[in-house]
């Protein structure tokens, strides 16, 4: 009789939702407090405190109560208006959907694209600056997750910086897994979530914002107030002794404190190490193989995701479900224009550990051997190995 997994799956890597920490899990279990608890209101002051170390804005980090999505289009409602310029720097899918929501404020929006396999490069956002001085805020995603390329947001931002407009920065799928803060990167408005490399579910926005970002969400009378997307109704939330403009997640705050004791308590460069390395260590696997990874060069790849270009004649949905049918494996899909072209290998949280990639090249190299395509399994597995124990 022939194999087959549990109805739930035995490994998750996927690129979010993510597995959870069980630690994580524990937090969320925690009692459920009246938010107006002082002891509740003490827990908030102190994981928004523990946040502020790790988002290295100018100000407290702002936390909303819904999966980064919310942070993003909070963002853009509350920063942009009509009188606006936005550089949108387009390297993949979520870069692309942040024009929307710019584009709802009536803003001008002007793009600068690339091929969803490379990334941006500082140079060309140096020169539409200088063409376009009117420019008024600059826009990026970190790592594009449906493509697993990451942009050098720190030259970018040195370059925003000197032109003088606000950079936002989606840093959803790459905090926590990889160097990336607003001061070292010059990010005015940092989105991100700690359900991707923080390992937590999906149901908060981490949002670091400088001085000059309050300043011009504060003089924006398009920015919302009295909603869901409200930033400015949440600016002293996170003190204990102010009211919260609605009931906070308060579960998923216990939740957080957990994952951010555990980030802390490894430390951040040991935590950034174990991400490149299961990376790495797939790539090579993936190369010895004789698979082609989507990003165009090496250099463009992320250590959070590996994107897998899908070999020709292979059908990427009948892969993912072969994978997961056989072995219970769950790998996540492209997006959007990657749809159908790739499949994605999460490193991220709880995953992000080397042998991860070993299971995961498993997975794939069988599954695709399973659907008739010559794969070199065993030297796949050698060349992860390998580079594991390169460290
Ligand atoms: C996961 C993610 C988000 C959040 O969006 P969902 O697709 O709703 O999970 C935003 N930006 C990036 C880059 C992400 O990876």
């Amino acid at each position: 009789m022939r194999y087959a997994p549990s109805d739930l799956p035995v490994f998750t890597l996927t690129t979010g939702p993510v597995d959870a920490y069980p630690a994580v899990l524990r937090g969320l279990a925690s009692t459920v407090l009246y938010d107006y608890d002082p002891a509740f209101q003490a827990t908030y002051q102190r994981v928004t405190e523990k946040l502020a170390t790790v988002v290295q804005a100018e100000t407290m980090p702002v936390i909303l109560h819904g999966e980064p999505v919310l942070g993003l289009e909070a963002a853009a409602a509350s920063l942009i208006g009509r009188g606006d310029v936005v550089l949108n720097l387009v390297s993949g899918v979520y870069a692309k959907g942040f024009e929307g929501w710019a584009a709802r404020s009536g803003a001008e929006i002007v793009e600068l694209a690339v091929p969803y396999d490379r990334v941006i490069d500082p140079a060309d956002v140096a020169r539409v600056l200088a063409e376009r001085p009117d420019v008024t805020l600059v826009a990026a995603c970190h790592h594009d997750t449906p493509s697993g390329t990451v942009n050098p947001v720190a030259e970018i931002g040195a370059v925003v910086r000197r032109h003088g407009a606000l950079f936002l920065v989606d840093a959803v799928s790459s905090f926590g897994g990889m160097p990336v803060d607003a001061r070292s990167a010059a990010i005015d408005f940092l989105v991100t979530g700690p359900n991707k490399c923080l390992g937590c579910p999906p149901g908060l926005s981490i949002l670091g914002i400088s001085d000059r970002a309050w300043a011009k969400m504060k003089a924006n009378p398009q920015a919302p107030r009295a909603s869901i997307l409200s930033i400015l109704d949440w600016e002293d939330a996170w003190r204990a002794d102010k009211p919260f403009p609605f009931t906070p997640s308060v579960a998923e705050i216990n939740g957080l404190e957990a994952a951010i004791d555990l980030y802390l308590t490894e430390g951040p460069e040991k935590v950034w190490a174990r991400h490149a390395l299961t990376a790495r260590a797939c790539r090579a696997g993936l190369k010895a193989m004789g698979l082609a990874i989507w990003p165009a060069e090496e250099g463009f790849a992320s250590p959070t995701c590996t994107a897998v270009r899908t070999p020709d004649g292979i059908d990427e949905a009948q892969l993912r479900a072969e994978i997961r049918a056989r072995y219970g494996v769950v790998l996540s899909s492209g997006r959007g224009e990657t749809l159908g072209r790739l499949t994605r290998i999460g490193h991220m949280g709880p995953t992000a550990q080397p042998l991860h990639a070993v299971v995961a090249l498993t997975a794939l190299g069988g599954a695709l051997a399973g659907l008739g395509h010559r794969v070199d399994v065993g030297a796949g597995i050698a060349a992860a190995l390998e580079a594991i124990d390169a460290g």
